[in-house]
């Protein structure tokens, strides 16, 4: 049987906790906290990276910072993951959801200044797949209309919008951490900020609405509740297993891109042939070698694709029934239809993807494809 996903041990992971469980100091914002910080911070220019326990998480830190409040419209891909939108609606956004492109599952750039009224507060870009969003597009009309850019970057470690890295180029941004992702603690993530004048209230909201952080520091002599938050911040065994896995990004990167290529060569022609699209990457763009997916003819084809590869050992996946369509907002929902949103949520499709996934597995998959009577 060849899994969907298998998180990957660099091998450090245990060493690490047992050297942050041994110090005495497990809570959060500790030494792996920093190391981990620091090197977001470093590696990719952005002006504050804080730890969170999940995407999720560092998505309602970007929603209470972006100071969003009921009645405000937030502009989101139908097409993403839950999270995306729910962090805005828990602090009362109308969620208006953009389509997305015809040539790749991200948000449809030209779509969206139409949806802009005089009550839009932020643009959630998503990159899906690791791909870039034009976010020289995105930030034109961000700064025509005065709206905030929160990217989902949770996909997109180490990729990059011409030359810049993915999450340093909105004013914030989220990533994840979660199993299924480049690099992984289990649940995890990390907010980006690239605005100072966030700064210094994400640290405060990050440790439960107190001024903690710039106490530790000795910026001030005593600590207390100073405004709203949560607890955001993971303990030290998270951090300390991600350190493992950051010492190593760029292995990781390597060997994901080389997969992405080898299903991409060993597809191509049959693809091309079905009428079947394999993912384009766009030339201002890089590869993070995130995932690799199908968009087939139609949801019939797709489904019997998946069905075909499990009765032959490989679990492969679909995702993203789109947001607006779904049972907790579709009800809430008025806007246009979004008919490209509803043909990746019926036509994709994602093969197994994990560092470990060897060559001859990889081989093994592309021959059933080829092999399947469409
Ligand atoms: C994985 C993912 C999330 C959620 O990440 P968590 O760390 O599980 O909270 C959000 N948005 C997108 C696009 C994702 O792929």
């Amino acid at each position: 049987m060849i899994p969907f996903n298998k998180p990957y041990l660099t091998g450090k992971e245990l060493e690490y906790i047992k050297d942050a469980v041994l110090s005495g100091k497990i809570s959060g914002n500790g030494i792996y906290t920093q190391k981990c910080n620091n090197f977001f911070e470093q590696k990719f220019g952005f002006k504050k990276a804080l730890l969170t326990t999940s995407c999720t998480d560092a998505l309602e830190m970007c929603a209470i910072l972006a100071d969003i409040k009921q009645g405000d419209e937030v502009i989101i891909p139908s097409y993403t993951f839950v999270s995306t939108a729910l962090a805005f609606v828990r602090q009362g956004a109308k969620i208006v959801f953009v389509d997305s492109r015809a040539d790749h599952p991200g948000i449809d750039e030209d779509k969206i200044e139409e949806l802009i009224t005089s009550k839009t507060k932020a643009i959630v870009p998503v990159h899906y797949a690791g791909v870039a969003c034009d976010m020289d597009k995105i930030m034109y009309l961000a700064n025509k209309y005065n709206l905030l850019v929160i990217e989902d970057a949770a996909q997109a470690i180490d990729s990059y919008y011409k030359g810049k890295p993915l999450g340093s180029i909105g004013h914030m941004a989220a990533f994840s951490f979660h199993e299924t992702k480049n690099i992984n603690s289990g649940e995890g993530g990390l907010l980006a900020i690239n605005d100072d004048k966030f700064i210094k209230r994400s640290e405060i909201i990050w440790e439960k609405g107190t001024n903690r952080s710039e106490f530790f520091r000795g910026d001030v002599n005593k600590y207390g509740w100073v405004d709203t938050g949560s607890s955001f911040l993971p303990s030290e065994i998270i951090a300390a297993y991600l350190w493992a896995q950051l010492e190593n990004l760029a292995d990781i990167q390597k060997r994901r891109i080389e997969i992405w290529h080898h299903y991409f060569d060993g597809l191509s022609d049959w693809a091309i042939s079905n009428n079947i699209k394999l993912p384009e990457i766009p030339t201002y763009a890089t590869n993070n070698g995130h995932m690799f997916y199908m968009v087939c003819k139609s949801e019939d084809q797709r489904n019997k694709i998946l069905s075909y590869l499990k009765e032959n050992g490989v679990y492969a996946v679909f995702h993203y029934l789109s947001l607006h369509k779904s049972p907790y907002y579709n009800k809430k929902y008025k806007g246009i239809e979004l008919s490209q949103s509803d043909r990746y949520t019926d036509c994709l499709l994602r093969l197994p993807f994990f560092y470990e996934l060897k060559d001859g597995d990889i081989n093994k998959i592309i021959n059933l494809i080829k092999d399947m009577k469409l």
